[in-house]
Order: C-alpha cells, then sequence, then structure tokens
C-alpha cells in the first residue's frame, strides 16, 4: 500500500488524535537491530526505538528464534491468568530479582497506562487515602487515572474528568520553576511537594508518582537527590512512592535496571513498559508485597496481560539485557553522545541544553540561548531534516522544542558517530 492509500484509509477510518511525524509521514516496513527500512528499501538509523521502546535492537535474533521455537511447537498464544503456563511467572521472578529492595509482586499488564491504573488502585486501596501527587510536565498514559496525572494540556480533554490529584512544580532546572540554578538551590521543586500536600489536600495522601526522567515532557532529568528528598516527604504523609519507569527502566538510564536506583531509595511501587518487551506489548507493575496483598479478596482481571509470548519475549530482553552488558553500552555510548552532543552547541547556539542520562538523552532547542526563547517552529524543521539525513529521532517538551533520542540499548560507536554526524548536517541545513 502506497504512502497517500495508507493516509486516506488512517484519516477516514482512524481517530485524528493518531497524528504522524514530519510534514510528509514515513512508512516503515523492515528492521533489524538499530536499523529500519522503508517501503523504497531507504534505510534510517533509528534513534528513537518506536518511542523509547526497542530495547536490545529491532528483530533481536535471539528473540526471533525463541518465537520460531514457540510458533513451531504450537505454543499456546493465550491464556489469560485463569490457566497455569510457565511464562508469566518466570518473568515475573526475573523482575523480582532486577528490583530493589523488596519489591516482589508483579501485575502483568498491556501497557502502560494500564500499569499506573493498576498502581493507583494499589496505592489508594492500601493507604485508604485518594489524594495523589504528580508533577506539571509529566506524562503517565492514555487512559483516564494516567491522563488525569498528566502534567501537560496538550493531553487533557475538555471532558477529561480529575478528581483527587494535584500537580507540583517539576524538577525542571534549565527553566527552573523558582529561578534556582542546578547545584546551589535548596531543591525547592521538591518542597513543593510538601506545600501542594498542605494546601490541596486534607493531609491525607495515597502517593506521589514520579519518572526518575521526565520522557514525554522532554526528558528533564532532576538530580538525583530530588527523589530522595521527595521520598522522604511523601514518608512523612504516609504516601506511597511510585516509579513511573515506562521510559527509564530496563536499564536504558546506563547505571542500573531501574533508574530509582541510582537515587538510593526503594520505591513502593515500579511500574514499566515499552523497552521491558522490546516491541511486545506488554507492561507490568512490581510493588511491596504488603501492598499487592492489600487487594487480596477481590478479583482483578486483564484478558491478555501475562500472555505467553509477551511474556517470553519480555523475560528474554532481560537475559539478553544481561548476558550482553546493555546496562554498560547504555552508560558508554549515552556518555559519549552526550559530551559529543554537549561539544555541538559551540557550534550550534540553537542547542540551548542538552540532558538525560545513558541511553535517554534530551536536545532542548531555543532561538537564543540567553534569553532562551524557545523554537518549536525550528524543531518541527529540524524533525524532517534529519530524515531526509536518514535519521530518525523523536520531539517532545510541552511546546514541542525538545528533540529526543532514545536508540537500542545494543547502539554501537559507530552507529553513534553516524548519529552525531547526520544530526550535525541536519543543523547545518536549519
Ligand atoms: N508512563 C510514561 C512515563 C510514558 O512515557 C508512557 C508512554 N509514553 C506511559 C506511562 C504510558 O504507556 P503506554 O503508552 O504503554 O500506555
Amino acid at each position: 500500500m502506497d504512502n497517500s492509500e495508507i493516509l486516506e484509509k488512517r484519516n477516514t477510518h482512524l481517530f485524528p488524535t493518531k497524528v504522524p511525524y514530519y510534514q510528509t509521514p514515513l512508512q516503515l516496513v523492515r528492521a533489524k537491530g538499530s536499523l529500519v527500512w522503508d517501503e523504497n528499501g531507504e534505510e534510517y538509523l533509528d534513534a528513537i526505538g518506536g518511542i523509547v521502546s526497542i530495547s536490545v535492537g529491532h528483530n533481536h535474533p535471539k528473540v526471533i528464534s525463541k518465537m520460531k521455537d514457540m510458533i513451531a511447537e504450537d505454543a499456546i498464544q493465550h491464556t489469560t491468568y485463569l490457566y497455569l503456563s510457565k511464562y508469566m511467572p518466570e518473568l515475573a521472578e526475573k523482575l523480582a530479582n532486577e528490583a530493589p529492595g523488596d519489591l516482589q509482586k508483579c501485575y502483568l499488564t498491556n501497557s502502560g497506562s494500564e500499569a499506573n491504573e493498576m498502581a493507583i488502585m494499589a496505592a489508594r486501596n492500601y493507604t485508604g487515602s485518594q489524594n495523589v501527587i504528580s508533577l506539571r510536565h509529566s506524562y503517565h498514559g492514555g487512559t483516564n487515572v494516567p491522563l488525569s496525572l498528566c502534567g501537560h494540556g496538550t493531553w487533557k480533554f475538555k471532558s477529561q474528568p480529575q478528581s483527587s490529584i494535584s500537580h507540583a512544580q517539576a524538577p525542571y532546572c534549565y527553566r527552573c520553576p523558582f529561578n534556582k540554578e542546578r547545584g546551589s538551590c535548596k531543591l525547592e521543586c521538591a518542597n513543593d511537594i510538601k506545600d501542594v500536600i498542605e494546601t490541596t489536600t486534607s493531609g491525607q495522601v495515597a502517593a506521589v508518582i514520579i519518572e526518575p526522567i521526565m520522557g514525554v515532557g522532554g526528558f528533564i532529568d532532576a538530580p538525583t537527590e530530588y527523589h530522595s528528598k521527595v521520598f522522604d516527604i511523601i514518608k512523612s504523609f504516609g504516601g506511597l512512592y511510585i516509579s513511573d519507569e515506562v521510559q527509564t527502566g530496563v536499564g536504558r538510564t546506563g547505571e542500573n535496571f531501574f533508574a530509582i536506583d541510582d537515587s538510593n531509595i526503594t520505591p513502593d511501587i515500579i511500574t514499566m513498559a515499552k523497552g521491558l518487551g522490546s516491541g511486545a506489548p506488554i507492561g507490568a507493575l512490581i510493588a511491596k508485597p504488603e501492598i499487592a496483598d492489600s487487594l487480596k479478596g477481590k478479583l482483578h482481571f486483564n484478558t491478555f496481560g501475562g500472555d505467553p509470548y509477551q511474556s517470553m519475549q519480555a523475560s528474554t530482553v532481560i537475559d539478553i539485557i544481561k548476558e550482553e552488558e546493555l546496562i554498560k553500552n547504555a552508560k558508554e555510548q549515552g556518555s559519549y553522545l552526550k559530551d559529543s552532543l554537549n561539544e555541538m552547541k559551540k557550534e550550534f547556539p540553537i542547542i540551548g541544553d542538552v540532558r538525560g542520562r545513558g541511553l535517554l538523552l534530551g536536545i532542548e532547542m531555543v532561538k537564543d540561548p540567553i534569553t532562551k526563547e524557545i523554537a518549536p517552529q525550528e524543531t518541527a524543521k529540524l524533525m524532517d531534516l534529519t530524515k531526509d539525513e536518514k535519521l530518525l529521532l523523536g520531539k517532545g517538551g510541552l511546546y514541542g522544542n525538545i528533540i529526543r533520542l532514545a536508540p537500542s540499548l545494543t547502539i554501537t560507536r559507530k552507529e553513534c558517530d553516524q548519529l552525531l554526524n547526520r544530526f550535525a548536517n541536519a543543523l547545518r541545513k536549519l
């Protein structure tokens, strides 16, 4: 099917909320490792991986071979929780081995939104409180409660109900809401959570939910101490700390399997999806046993969560990350990319800020590095120019002026150099 036919069918039969990237949208038909191909056989370096979902490369041979084995054996494709199958508990056990502290009870879902729905329900059930605190500029998913948690007007609808959720200021150091400088502030943004609890709730809270690095918000990377300070604050009010690791999880930040470990705290619940399946539709939450057990006596069902193929893929992804030492690679290649991008600031003053950890890197585009005036039109143009250079990047931030880089954790040094060259060429054309 050619692109105009696809677009016509999309426009006729899909909701208009599904907006493709690029002025002339791109059709992708084939993929391997860090590379993808369009319908004409043109090759692109994929530095965004769907959206932060390809963790072990597209079509990793180990995943493909296990899928082929399952197909050859007529392995059951769908079981639901109601029957026994080895895949689901195997994955849960592997996640428990990677999770910090005593987090050991999993719920497997189809997406990150569903994982966050379940996390909030569990937190409310466990604490008996309704109030949840999230951050402005955060993104937690497209279903009811997660959309209400989001701190982006662009993702809110006029029909959006929002109850018992309050939004605190984001730890957005480049545009500090308190006009402070990173490194010399008193983490006023963390203290804002205390203020929000005291001024907008009864003082009883179920939880705070925070991304270790705010993904859709533009890879806003708070100092690691921010999270430990927020942890102390939420505990002083009896609430739970939920770490939304849908983007940061499975080693992407280059230090630990879960990025919250970088802050040396044990959250009460971690949610994940995206890179967990490296393309398979699977999400999960892992919680302290007492939180999961507080739901005992009731039934909760999702039809496809933890089905054999998806669970096998996520389990294999975890094995590959360990066998191929991909967390180490994320750190090495990520540091190289970040240093090189910072170096590029000298030639290209449109690069206002380079931030992030491991292979989760954001580049904030500004018209002027002194005034920091946002450059959303230039960012949109740059997206098209990088596509012409055969490089696929992501875009984010409330105003769409942040370029996002999240290549596969398998990216090589040679591919990093290609990425940097192509990005610099596109910037020159801009
Ligand atoms: N949390 C975060 C941090 C996310 O980035 C996303 C998706 N962008 C979600 C939750 C929702 O995940 P999904 O799209 O799989 O529902």
